[in-house]
């Protein structure tokens, strides 16, 4: 799926159609202090296999896609429905 880096849409903090840039947010790294990590760490020490259980079954051949859209105008970040993509690409439009 290509997609242009900046598109036309509705901000629902200046109530009306702007321009956003679309941003693709990656991973970040775990925190060690955040109450998952700490859970995780806790579960997964000492003798005993991981905690949550291997997936059976095939790879979804799509990919969920993060996306965020940052308003030009009140430079506020907002999401959209997700949507499922096997390739993404941000194209710059002419
Ligand atoms: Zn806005």
């Amino acid at each position: 799926m290509k997609m242009p880096r900046k598109v036309k849409m509705y901000c629902p903090y200046c109530k009306k159609h702007t321009i956003h840039v679309v941003e693709k947010v990656k991973k970040k790294k775990a925190s060690e202090l955040k109450a998952g990590q700490r859970r995780f760490r806790r579960v997964t020490a000492g003798y005993g296999g991981f905690p949550r259980p291997t997936y059976e079954g095939r790879e979804k051949p799509t990919k969920r896609l993060n996306l965020r859209f940052r308003c030009t105008e009140c430079n506020r970040a907002h999401t959209s429905p997700m949507i499922r993509a096997k390739k993404f690409e941000l194209v710059e439009v002419k």
